[in-house]
């Protein structure tokens, strides 16, 4: 891409909202575009969507795209590749930012080869180089061991995914100035070859696992999946959410939806309480980011140990029930 400037968003949309990954990339978009002294543009796609221009607008962009097109109705790759590619061209980005949803997993590496550049995905950190105005883009390795810095020398835009919750927001601002520009996405349903026929989206109780400022989580040291009420009865009273090892998982203890780890979720809540679980490094993939680990586990040389700022070396069944007894009385004032 010749003559590129700039930051773009590209954002999503669910139920008719912003993605609260939306209104981060917003946060760090802002950021990067005013370190680089360039503009900020954002753009959502869909079928309607209403007034969120003015939204993304008060978020932090100067100028939304609102990118319609019935055939993106549904949330499908295929669809939605070819609108983002269009809206791409169109803005010419130094900087390209995608969430690294489910959606952003799946199109930000297709969009990535038909821009003709590179991608760094699940981006935790992202700064420009005062000297030679390149994006740093830092994201987990090796299982959540390391850290490695990206650059993208050559071509552009400079790509990146960032996780949900690594990024702040910006406070919404409502009197903010920007423009809203509506785009034709123009789709050919023969570039849509995959037809999605159904959605079924699995009813939850309680918080989002992504969205909870505390989380409980329970590995094969729990014994069983009857044991696990013990996890939601600490949950319920700190008002957080319950998640589970892969091995948990695995077993079918429990949803494969609680997983946290490499192949599972990432969340990055205030307090990650863990009980029985050893610690992998493809399980802290999934949590090394939450602000403070509490590890209970009956092995004093469990990894989880080395993660964790509190431990309690015991058996749970002794440790767990006192912890929630006291978290109540705590609670309860
Ligand atoms: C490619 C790949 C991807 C993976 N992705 C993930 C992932 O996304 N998420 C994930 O979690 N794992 C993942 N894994 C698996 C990971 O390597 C571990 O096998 C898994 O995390 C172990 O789960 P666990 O801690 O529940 O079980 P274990 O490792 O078996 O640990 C159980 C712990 O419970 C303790 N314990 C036992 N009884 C008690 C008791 N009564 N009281 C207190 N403590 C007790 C034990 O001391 C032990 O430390 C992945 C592996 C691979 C190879």
């Amino acid at each position: 891409m010749s003559e590129v400037k700039g930051v773009l968003v590209i954002g999503e949309v669910s139920d008719g909202k912003l993605l609260g990954v939306t209104r981060e990339l917003l946060g760090i978009g802002r950021k990067l575009a005013d370190t680089l002294g360039e503009h900020l543009s954002a753009a959502i796609l869909g079928a309607q969507l209403g007034d969120l221009g003015k939204e993304l607008v008060a978020y932090g962009a100067d100028k939304a795209y609102l990118v319609q097109d019935p055939l993106l109705a549904q949330e499908n790759a295929d669809a939605y590749v070819a609108a983002a590619e269009k809206v791409v061209r169109q803005v010419q980005p130094n900087v390209l930012l995608l969430g690294q949803t489910v959606l952003g997993r799946d199109i930000s590496p297709r969009l990535a080869t038909r821009l003709g550049t590179a991608l760094a995905p699940d981006c935790v950190e992202l700064a420009i180089d005062p000297a030679t105005k390149l994006l740093h883009m830092t994201r987990p390795v090796y299982g959540g061991n390391a850290r490695a810095i990206y650059v993208c020398e050559k071509a552009r835009p400079q790509m990146a995914t960032v996780r949900p919750k690594a990024f702040s927001v910006l406070e919404r601002n409502d009197a903010r100035a920007g423009e809203v520009v509506q785009l034709a996405a123009g789709l050919d349903p023969a570039q849509v070859r995959v037809k999605v026929l159904d959605r079924q989206k699995k009813a939850s109780e309680g918080l989002r696992l992504e969205d909870a400022r505390v989380v409980v989580t329970g590995g094969r040291g729990m014994g069983g999946p009857e044991n696990f009420k013990y996890l939601d009865e600490l949950a319920k009273t700190l008002k957080g959410a319950v998640g589970a090892s892969r091995a948990v998982c695995d077993a079918g203890w429990v949803s494969p939806s609680l997983q946290i780890g490499l192949t599972g979720k990432v969340v990055t809540p205030d307090l990650y309480i863990t009980v029985g679980i050893s610690g992998a490094s493809q399980h802290m993939a999934g949590c090394s980011g939450s602000k403070v680990i509490v590890a209970i586990n009956k092995d004093p040389d469990a990894n989880i140990f080395k993660e964790a700022r509190y431990g309690v070396v015991g058996d749970w069944k002794q440790v767990l029930p006192a912890l929630t007894e006291k978290v109540k009385e705590l609670v309860q004032g």
